[in-house]
């Protein structure tokens, strides 16, 4: 098969290049590539490109899953604004990219909003890509889907509704067990030039750096993906203490998140706050305690108004984690449903969910007409009545574990 040049993002030389184009997969790896030799060489123009591709994929043209790759046809990105939920390509692979695109990003330039991406495609799309058994995986990634019309139009011949044990292609499953296994990489950078240590994901665990030749190990512990509770203990190696800054990304989805050195609730004048991150310089020393409370707000999300798919529409976020709604717990006809503006949330339902992640319940509306439709496809005399319907929402890396059925991130919202 001919594949256009810009399939393989070779319509232009890669520094004159300004928009995301072609195979989603390949242009975030080049990316990553370009990310690299760029700090190597120092290389300005390359970096700038980078920036360029990177701004333009966050702010026109990624699904709010993290996920990038509007079309199956050449797996492949469309043009601005073009993020249709139920035809989505949205590869895991591509969101894996993302995110090695995004350490190599960090590691040049500390902006928390390279890490914000990072953690909006793991959280969402990525672990979404596996089943919780671990034993089944999702290649594409829609916002919607409907398994009858699945069935039926091959425009949906990509999609499944229902994740897959292997595949003719099998490059997400290993790609997901390498990212997971090498998570360990993404969670902090150490820029030796600031001695700064920055912390980019909230992720459990033990890590060691050499900050100005000398050696400190912090210890993470982490209730992050449930109530918003994060613990660092620092052991600098040496007895009287080590200098030097410690930056906390505040995730984007956060407004004020609260912070404790040692016990004490730390104000405004007990750090600074640069490029999203909080940080704390001082003469650490051994067994020295961070507190942070990252408060989960529920948020309304919206989608910008030059998206068709998203207009009129809202989709739930609660911390890091994008919701959902699936028939299983909502019944047939999701398109249906709509979610007032002061529809309250109760956090928290149901059985246990991984992650400790609350399913969230709400009261919304379900549109229905009163007429006997009978023979009519179309008429000018229809009446539609709204009533209560209770609603179920689980975190959308959750989909599709249980009764095959309708899902769907993007709800109407209404008065
Ligand atoms: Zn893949």
């Amino acid at each position: 098969m001919v594949h256009r040049h810009t399939y393989s993002q070779s319509h232009l030389p890669i520094r004159e290049q300004s928009t995301a184009e072609g195979h989603s997969v390949r242009l975030v790896y080049m990316c990553a590539a370009m990310a690299d030799v760029a700090a190597k060489k120092e290389d300005t123009s390359l970096k700038e490109a980078c920036e360029r591709l990177w701004s333009n994929i966050v702010s026109k043209r990624m699904y709010i899953t993290g996920s990038i790759g509007s079309s199956a046809k050449e797996e492949a990105f469309t043009g601005d604004y073009d993020l249709p939920g139920d035809t989505a390509y949205a590869e895991t692979c591509a969101s894996i990219g993302l995110i090695f695109w995004a350490k190599r990003m960090l590691q040049m330039e500390q902006d928390s909003r390279y890490a914000d991406v990072m953690e909006r495609a793991l959280y969402n799309t990525v672990i979404s890509g596996m089943s919780l058994d671990g034993q089944r995986f999702f290649y594409v990634n829609p916002l919607e889907v409907d398994p009858k019309m699945q069935r039926v139009n091959p425009n949906y011949a990509h999609v499944r509704t229902r994740r897959q044990g292997w595949f003719g292609c099998a490059c997400c499953p290993p790609n997901i067990a390498r990212l997971i296994a090498s998570l360990d990489q993404y969670v902090y950078t150490p820029a030796v030039e600031q001695a700064t240590l920055y912390v980019q994901l909230y992720i459990g665990g033990d890590g060691e750096f050499t900050l100005e030749g000398r050696r400190a190990a912090v210890t993470m512990d982490s209730d992050y993906t449930s109530t918003g509770d994060v613990k660092l203990i620092v052991r600098p190696d040496s007895p009287e203490g080590m200098q030097f800054t410690i930056a906390l990304r505040k995730p984007d989805w956060c407004k004020i998140p609260e912070l404790w050195i040692n016990g004490e609730k730390s104000e405004q004048d007990g750090f600074t706050f640069e490029y999203g991150y909080i940080k704390v310089t001082r003469l650490w020393k051994a067994g020295d305690e961070i507190k942070l409370h990252f408060p989960m707000e529920l948020l309304r999300m919206k989608g910008h108004d030059h998206i068709k798919a998203t207009f009129g529409k809202v989709a739930i976020q609660r911390g890091p984690f994008m919701y959902c709604l699936e028939e299983v717990d909502n019944a047939r006809g999701l398109h249906c449903i709509q979610l007032p503006r002061d529809a309250e949330f109760h956090i928290g339902s149901g059985e246990q969910m991984p992650l400790g992640v609350p399913a969230l319940t709400t009261i919304g509306q379900r549109i229905v007409s009163q007429e006997d439709w009978g023979i009519h496809l179309y008429r000018s005399d229809v009446h539609w009545d709204t009533q209560p319907a209770e609603l179920r929402f689980i975190p959308y890396f959750t989909w599709a574990n249980r009764d095959e059925g309708e899902m769907s991130v993007w709800i109407r919202e209404s008065e």
